[in-house]
This record gives structure tokens, C-alpha cells and sequence, in this order.
């Protein structure tokens, strides 16, 4: 809307350093949108500086700026322009409670300038986050052909989100606004201490402060419906009102880091995509079938029958099992600090893993790990059960698959690439259909599909659409503010 600051600032340089803008051609719109303001708004007041707004845009790397008038937005007035009418739900709470037919208005002119620029990408700041989900299901329900990408909120040096609206505060106003960002900020930590979250002793330290709350809302940050604020994502966010100006901000609380967990049948390509998805985020990789597949490597060099459970389950008490990540990426597995990352990977492990896989002693030793190597979360764990029953409360669950005979072909192209004899084609896609009969049909744990899982089917799609269809995925539950994108 103008009124440009170091928070659109921000926006035009992710959109100039986005990798997936090549050529990068950077546009920025300025248009104060009348449908979003009500009648007692200030639409007339909103600041307008353009020789500002041209100047900033262009030091900030755009390549245009385009300032319509209303009548090119809207030819025929804006009151017999077609509208948007958000779905009441988005709008029940948070700004949208107060401001009747403000998210209309925003999503009218959004898909307005979106149909007349056509961009491949639209930035978007998450400052105002009950927007952003309106457009992020705009864009979704009505299938428009343009990736929505946000970006964290952009504070100042004392805390305070940067806004247009700021310039309506005086100085000792500005300070008194300050008790909203540390009030969030605070509460931040304290969830993050696993405090309980008090509204009322907030809000009525706001009141205290000086500060007109319009709301104080923890809420579903997807859904935008009310939640308490306990172990799940949740969203605190609030309106004020202090002198002129009306100010919202927010912040999410999550007392871990975010965990995905990436299930799906041998041969669906997990491992290459997890490990590359994992890495353009920095979150850490853990490849639990390797564990399973270290342990069946030891039985088998102990000589040990798959039968005899107790000697399995003797085995399993007295091993150091580690999975660690090299510099590069890679990950190891050390089993009483031998590196058997590669031996691991032989046909003689993988035609034996589901059978050891597939008991108790195994899975209940493994699994305790897995969990306890996740408390902190900031992982992505790739495996079977990883979803069902290692991390049910993961934020991202994907069911990763593709069909036998796709998954057969990658499997040929694996073993060639690591040296080993190749079988044919009909054994190898036999074999592969009886891992996943066995892990399937298991009594503990089994191969099925979470029931908040995304099912992903990759045949004819490459590891980069893959990948980027993971990445857009965790994005639509995770925002940039709780884990930013290191690489985009
Ligand atoms: O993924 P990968 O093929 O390396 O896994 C080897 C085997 O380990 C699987 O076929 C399955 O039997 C077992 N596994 C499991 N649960 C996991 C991961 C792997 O049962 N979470």
C-alpha cells in the first residue's frame, strides 16, 4: 500500500535473491487499496510519500515500481467491481472480527494485481499473518498459477515491527507502543520454559501500559480459530491502540524446534530428496532405516539367528548405535564407532532388514532412540513409522511414494551408481514388493500412511520437483519467523 519501510525493503531483496527467480525481474505495486479500509478508517490520512517509495524500491534492488490509479484497478468504480468474499471462518477472529469486509477488500485487490502482472512469485509479509493465510487459501482455492512466499517480520532496533502506521506515533507514544513487542516477546520465552500462558495478565498489562486493546487472541495459526497456547503451533497476536494509531503484531509460540517426518515404501527416492530438503533447511537429517539396517548388519556378523530374540535383544542392550553428519552433509552410521555406512547398503542387509525390522525387541529399542534423539527437535526423520509412532506430533508428515515398477528402476540406477552386481529387473521389483508386504503387514508399527499425512506420488517427477514440492509443503506449516529459509 506505500508508505514503503525496511520491512518492504526486505521483501524486494528475498524477491531479488530468490533462487527460484532467474532472471530476476523485481516489481513492486503501490496502490492504497480502498476496499480495505472502512468508513471510519483512514483511508484519506494513510501516508503517501512516493518520491520515498520510488527511491526505496529501487535502492532495494526492484527493478519497477507501478503506482495505478484506482480507476485502472478499478474501471468501473469500486462499487460495481466484482469482489472476493473470504470465507468466514479466515475472518471470525483476530483483525477480522473488528473490521468487516477488510479481508475482502484485501483479497479483491490482491487477486486484481495478481491477474494483471501475472508474477511467478508474490512476496508477502507474515507482519500481517491473518492476511497472509487469507491469501495463501485464496491462491490455493481458486488454483492460481503463483507461488506465495513469505517473510518474516522485520523489527526495529527497539523491537517494534516496522509499519507504515508507526509514523502516526510521537515519540513517547512509540515508547509505550514498546510494551506490546516485549509483552509478545516475553510470553515467547516463557512458553518456551514450558510456563503456562496467562491472556488476561497480559492484556491487562498492556491496559496498564497504556495501550487500547482491541484483541489479545492465541490462536490455530492455520485455521485462525482459538486454541490455548499448549504443546501444538500456536499464534498470539494482538491489535493496540496507541495515540492515532491502531498497531497489531504477534509471535508464535513452540517450545521445540519443528519436526517432519517423511514415511513411504523402499525405493520411493526418500533418502536422496530427505537429505537435500533437510540440508536447504538446516534442519538435521536422520535416516532411521539405516539404524535398522545397522543392527542387521551386526546380527548377521555375530551370527546370530534372525529367530532368537532373546540374543537380539541382548545384542541391542550392550551397542552404541550413532548417526552423525559430516561436514558435507552425509550421514554416517556407527555401530560400536565402526563406520558402517557403506556395508549397510549391501543386498545381503537390504534382503534381511524388514525381517529384523519386524520385532518387538528391535523396534521398541530403536524407536526409544529415535524419540529421545528428537526431543529438541529441528529434524527431518525419514522412515516407516516415523509419523504413526515416532513422532505423531511431528508439524510435517509426508507419505513419500511412487509406484513399484518406478521404484524398481530407481533401485537399479542406486545399486549400479554403488558398484554392486545388478539383478534383473523382475527380481529386483519382486524383492522391493516383499519389503513391502512385510513392512506393511507387521504387527508393530506397520507402513501405512499417517492419517495427517500428505501423500506424494513421484513418478515423472524429478528429485528437484520433489524437493521444492517438500519445501512449499513445510512452508505451509511452518513459518519463516519460527525457521527461516537459510538458502532461499
Ligand atoms: O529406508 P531403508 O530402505 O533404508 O529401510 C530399510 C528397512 O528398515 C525397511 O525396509 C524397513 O523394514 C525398516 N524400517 C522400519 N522402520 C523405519 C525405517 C526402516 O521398519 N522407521
Amino acid at each position: 500500500m506505500g508508505g514503503l519501510h525496511h520491512g518492504h525493503s526486505q521483501l524486494i531483496q528475498a524477491a531479488k535473491d530468490s533462487e527460484s527467480n532467474t532472471p530476476s525481474v523485481v516489481l513492486v505495486s503501490v496502490f492504497v487499496n480502498p476496499l480495505q479500509f472502512g468508513p471510519a478508517e483512514d483511508f484519506n490520512d494513510y501516508p503517501r510519500d512516493l518520491d520515498h517509495d520510488i527511491e526505496l524500491a529501487a535502492f532495494s534492488g526492484a527493478n519497477a515500481i507501478w503506482i495505478p490509479e484506482i480507476n485502472q484497478i478499478f474501471p468501473k468504480g469500486t462499487n460495481s467491481h466484482f469482489k472476493i468474499k473470504v470465507p468466514k471462518d479466515l475472518q471470525a477472529h483476530l483483525c477480522g472480527s473488528l473490521r468487516p469486509e477488510h479481508f475482502d477488500g484485501v483479497a479483491t485487490v490482491i487477486l486484481r494485481l495478481l491477474a494483471l502482472v501475472k508474477p511467478t512469485t508474490l512476496f508477502l509479509g507474515e507482519k500481517d499473518w491473518q492476511q497472509f493465510v487469507i491469501v495463501r487459501h485464496l491462491i490455493n482455492d481458486l488454483g492460481l498459477a503463483v507461488k506465495l512466499r513469505g517473510i518474516a517480520t522485520f523489527r526495529d532496533a527497539d523491537g517494534l515491527p516496522y509499519s507504515t502506521r508507526n509514523s502516526y506515533l510521537n515519540k513517547s507514544e512509540r515508547n509505550q507502543a514498546l510494551a506490546l513487542p516485549r509483552a509478545l516477546k516475553k510470553a515467547t520465552t516463557d512458553f518456551q520454559l514450558g510456563k503456562a500462558i496467562d491472556i488476561q495478565k497480559i492484556r491487562t498489562f498492556l491496559e496498564k501500559e497504556g495501550l487500547g486493546v482491541e484483541y489479545l487472541e492465541a490462536v490455530d495459526p492455520f485455521l485462525l480459530k482459538p486454541i490455548s497456547p499448549t504443546k501444538k503451533l500456536c499464534l498470539l497476536a494482538a491489535a493496540v491502540r496507541c495515540g492515532k494509531a491502531r498497531l497489531i503484531d504477534h509471535t508464535f509460540l513452540m517450545n521445540r524446534k519443528p519436526i517432519v517426518a517423511i514415511d513411504g515404501p523402499a525405493g520411493a527416492g526418500k533418502s536422496t530428496v530427505t537429505r537435500a530438503f533437510a540440508k536447504k533447511l538446516g534442519l538435521l537429517y536422520m535416516d532411521t532405516g539405516a539404524m535398522y539396517r545397522a543392527v542387521t548388519w551386526l546380527i548377521k556378523q555375530k551370527g546370530i539367528s534372525l529367530e532368537n530374540s532373546k540374543s537380539i535383544s541382548e545384542l541391542l542392550k550392550s551397542i552404541k548405535l550413532e548417526l552423525t553428519t559430516s561436514t558435507s552433509g552425509e550421514q554416517n552410521v556407527l555401530i560400536n564407532s565402526e563406520n558402517v555406512s557403506d556395508l549397510i547398503r549391501s543386498p545381503e542387509v537390504t534382503l534381511l532388514v524388514s525381517q529384523v525390522a519386524s520385532q518387538s525387541v528391535v523396534r521398541e529399542a530403536l524407536t526409544a532412540q529415535q524419540k529421545s534423539m528428537g526431543v529438541k527437535g529441528g529434524i527431518v526423520a525419514e522412515g516407516r513409522d516415523i509419523g504413526t509412532t515416532v513422532f505423531p506430533e511431528a508439524e510435517l508428515k509426508v507419505f513419500l511414494t511412487a509406484s513399484t515398477t518406478e521404484r524398481a528402476k530407481r533401485r537399479t540406477l542406486d545399486l549400479k551408481e554403488q558398484g554392486f552386481d545388478i539383478p534383473n529387473f523382475e527380481d529386483i521389483e519382486a524383492q522391493i514388493k516383499e519389503r513391502d508386504r512385510i513392512d506393511s503387514t507387521r504387527k508393530i508399527s506397520p507402513l501405512v500412511k499417517a492419517e495427517d499425512a500428505t501423500e506424494l506420488i513421484t513418478d515423472g517427477m524429478s528429485i528437484e520437483e520433489v524437493i521444492e514440492t517438500l519445501i512449499d509443503l513445510f512452508r505451509m506449516r511452518i513459518p519463516e519467523e519460527i525457521w527461516p529459509s537459510p538458502n532461499q
